[in-house]
């Protein structure tokens, strides 16, 4: 039997718009196949066994959420960016996935450091909150490519030079709204805007995210597939009715 453990990063404070269901369609999804997952929440403090980690989540927050974890999520930058560089497969929403790239600049002007493991620098905007449905291409080897979500987010990413996109926005705003791209891939972690939850409406990124983690351990990518007809009309409906 596989084993998965899923690293929880800050469930408290990081937890927008049902990002927790992320994590839920990931022990799910494995539990379906078989597999013994579990979940380690870490807050504030706690010290986390990165080698014994599969898979990590880090959800979105309100820019108060974000400066409560900022100082102690960068303190990790260390020992996360090198589980990453070893493969880890990450999934970071919104507010994570802002504090994954450089920096974060908050509506209030004070800048939150990130981990720098995405190539991404974030400014809240001066045109208010990005908020509605999301329809985006992945850039991923993803079967169909599509990714629906929502958005909510004042703060603009401006991915740097030679920063892959995870997507490009056919409706909605994306990083931020000019340049038509959607999150970020770096390794096997993913960035994105989308909230949702975004994982039980997209089967196909949960099972990138948990290929990946076997393949870390097992050097076999392939996994069994499952009967995902109610997850595949949820999808559809989304793609098909992107209201904003
Ligand atoms: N506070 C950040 C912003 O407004 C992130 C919001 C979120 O995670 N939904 O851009």
């Amino acid at each position: 039997m596989r084993r998965l453990q899923i690293v929880h990063l800050y469930p408290r404070d990081m937890n927008l718009y049902g990002d927790r269901g992320n994590v839920l369609a990931l022990v799910r999804r494995a539990q379906w196949r078989g597999w013994d997952a579990s979940v380690v929440e870490v807050e504030p403090g706690d010290t986390v066994a990165w080698g014994d980690a599969d898979l990590a989540f880090i959800g979105g927050g309100e820019d108060r959420h974000q400066a409560w974890i900022a100082e102690d999520l960068s303190g990790r930058a260390r020992e996360m960016t090198a589980a990453l560089a070893d493969g880890l497969p990450l999934l970071a929403v919104c507010g994570g996935f802002q504090l994954l790239g450089r920096e974060y600049q908050a509506q209030d002007g004070r800048v939150m450091p990130g981990i720098g493991w995405f190539d991404a620098i974030t400014r809240a905007g001066p045109r208010g909150r990005h908020v509605g449905n999301v329809v985006a291409t992945a850039a991923l080897p993803l079967d169909p490519p599509t990714l629906v979500g929502f958005e909510n987010h004042a703060g603009e990413t401006v991915l740097q030079p030679g920063q892959d996109p995870l997507a490009r926005v056919r409706v909605g705003v994306g990083n931020n709204g000019r340049d038509g791209t959607e999150g970020a891939v770096a390794g096997h972690a993913v960035g994105t805007y989308l909230h949702g939850s975004l994982l039980p409406k997209n089967p196909h990124l949960a099972d990138w995210l948990l290929a990946k983690a076997q393949m870390r351990r097992t050097g076999d990518e392939r996994l069994e597939p499952l009967a995902d007809d109610w997850e595949w009309a949820a999808h559809a409906e989304r793609a098909a009715e992107p209201r904003r």
